[in-house]
């Protein structure tokens, strides 16, 4: 184990977000590169908006993209005493002191700063107070003065603030909670964490959490701040663009391994490498090669990729993944035909598992009607024709495989002087509904000669009772 200890640090108040869910899967490259260690943390301090119902969607997302962490899941929740008495050690220390400040007072106060162009900030009332009131407090974090405080941000570059700018941070409220900022320092304080890497969103914090660093004595991380991810209009991604769960992708039939290689490539290259395996991933992620500006979500990109991940995939597996999607259409394959062929013959055609199930439907349910149009495009007579010759000659063969099954639509064709669109495009329309489904030798390997027969006798009757 290297001494690298990264961190994902969710606030479970909601799904997991892309967003955060390409936070945790560049801690976890890192991590896994380097032969660190890969820590989950669970923010919950706001006890209002946590719920356990999210905590299990972000470990439920994070176990579906195969981020598995090394330590943890931790809770904040777990860890009040600890904070309190972080709390009490810098009041004793002078570090920090007791506000009696209202909040009326304050807002008045701000809204004069505000009035008079100055930045609002707490004008320190409370600072050198000496008595100790019996009246509700918070404690401030006594921010050092004077000159700045800079980091090497390992995306962004140096970044420093003027300390002038970082406020008296309040480190607990008058309910005796403490803050954010001021447990996220303890907290990755305590689990030695050497590289924070978090969203942009955080870069204002860093500051005043570096302040409580070195006011505590603690070595200060490194710091990756990667930039955000945004929708086509610019704007931070959100619902409004289109789903943002990692859970809805999985819903709607796209691979892990399709979201991953999709994330990964959000704000990182490697020359003009689209396609990453995951160990591949590993070996060529590096965190200074991460983009400084934000990327904007491309959902035809990822479906792209998504379609090259199901073409590419091992059918077991595929099979096994398709089923909720099956049984969401009320499918069920028992019975009916092998499933491995089903997959073998849609590999290439489906963007997502989703589609593919759609397209599969037909293998397992008997088309109940078919594509008029279509129809209409032959001669009834030549319909008629059609399907009698391939049902004869279907019962007749000894074809087993679509190879065999094509081979003797070839010989119907020569044998009547049918083109092959002629023959194929019917019986594909007598066997799935329509026309957009696989090739008919394909289908009637998984389907069987018997029930292809069957559905083409169904599709002569239709015809004959129009
Ligand atoms: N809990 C914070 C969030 O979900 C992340 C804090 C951090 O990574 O430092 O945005």
């Amino acid at each position: 184990m290297s001494e690298l200890r990264v961190r994902f640090a969710p606030s479970p108040t909601g799904y997991l977000h892309v967003g955060g869910a390409r936070t945790a899967l560049f801690n976890w490259l890192l991590a896994r590169k380097q032969g660190g260690t890969f820590i989950l943390r669970i923010e919950d301090t706001d006890v209002e908006r946590s719920t356990k119902e999210s905590v299990d969607a972000i470990l439920e997302g994070m176990q579906w993209l195969g981020l598995e962490w090394d330590e943890g899941p931790f809770y904040q929740s777990d860890c009040f005493d600890l904070y309190k008495e972080y709390v009490q050690k810098l009041l004793d220390e002078g570090k920090a002191y007791k506000c009696f400040c209202s909040g009326d007072e304050l807002e008045k106060k701000r809204e004069l700063a505000m009035r008079e162009g100055r930045k609002p900030k707490y004008d320190g009332t409370c600072r050198e107070r000496g008595d100790n009131p019996e009246a509700p407090y918070v404690v401030r974090f006594r921010a050092p003065q004077g000159g700045e405080v800079a980091f090497d941000d390992l995306i962004k570059g140096r970044i420093a603030f003027p300390a002038e700018e970082l406020d008296d941070l309040i480190i607990q409220r008058t309910d005796g909670t403490p803050t954010y900022n001021f447990c996220v320092v303890i907290d990755d304080a305590s689990m030695r964490i050497s590289t924070v890497i978090r969203g942009d969103d955080h870069v204002n914090n860093t500051p005043r959490q570096i302040q409580l660093y070195q006011a505590l004595g603690f070595p200060v991380p490194q710091f990756a701040h990667v930039p955000m991810i945004l929708g086509s209009d610019k704007a931070r991604l959100s619902k409004r663009h289109g789903a943002t769960s990692v859970i809805a992708y999985r819903d709607m039939g796209f691979l892990p391994e399709a979201l991953n290689n999709y994330l990964v490539r959000l704000g990182w290259s490697h020359g003009d490498d689209e396609i990453f395996s995951r160990d591949e991933m590993i070996q060529k992620f590096d965190i200074s090669s991460v983009g400084r500006s934000a990327s904007v979500f491309n959902t035809e990109k990822l479906l792209w990729l998504n379609a090259h991940y199901i073409k590419n995939g091992d059918r077991e597996r595929l099979a096994d993944l398709l089923l909720p999607h099956l049984s969401k259409r009320g499918v069920t394959t028992l019975g009916g035909p092998d499933l491995l062929l089903v997959v073998k013959s849609l590999q290439e055609r489906a963007q997502t598992l989703e589609e593919m199930a759609e397209r599969a439907v037909f293998y397992y349910n008997a088309p109940q009607a078919y594509d008029q149009a279509a129809l209409a495009k032959f001669e009834q007579d030549h319909l008629r024709a059609v399907f009698e010759t391939v049902a004869e000659k279907l019962s007749d063969t000894s074809a087993a495989d679509a190879a065999g099954f094509d081979a003797l639509f070839k010989e119907i064709c020569a044998e009547k002087g049918w083109k092959m669109p002629q023959v194929g495009q019917p019986v594909r329309i007598a066997l799935s509904g329509g026309t957009q489904a696989p090739g008919v030798g394909e289908i009637i390997q998984a389907l069987g000669s018997a029930e292809a027969i069957r559905r083409i006798h169904n599709a002569a009757a239709f015809l004959d009772a129009k």
